[in-house]
């Protein structure tokens, strides 16, 4: 594995440049067995975790699992 030089993941770009905050990335929602069935009948299920995907490239350019962030993510 290698490991990256920059320790800023904010400005990480994907292969086609674009950040975080471009359009073209877009949040990719992973839900436990759980959550999914919360999901299934009707309940806004929080994720386990998100991945800030490239629409474009289909690179990961970031993914969280950190609670606070998450819950900005319950229900889609
Ligand atoms: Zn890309």
């Amino acid at each position: 594995m290698n490991v990256m030089k920059e320790q800023t993941p904010n400005n990480k770009t994907c292969s086609c440049g674009y950040d975080i905050n471009d359009y073209h990335i877009h949040p990719k929602c992973e839900y436990s067995s759980f959550g999914w069935i919360l999901y299934w009948i009707g309940m806004s299920a929080k994720p386990i975790k998100v991945d800030f995907v490239c629409s474009v490239c289909g690179e990961i350019l970031r993914s969280t699992t950190e609670p606070g962030e998450l819950k900005k993510y319950v229900g889609r």
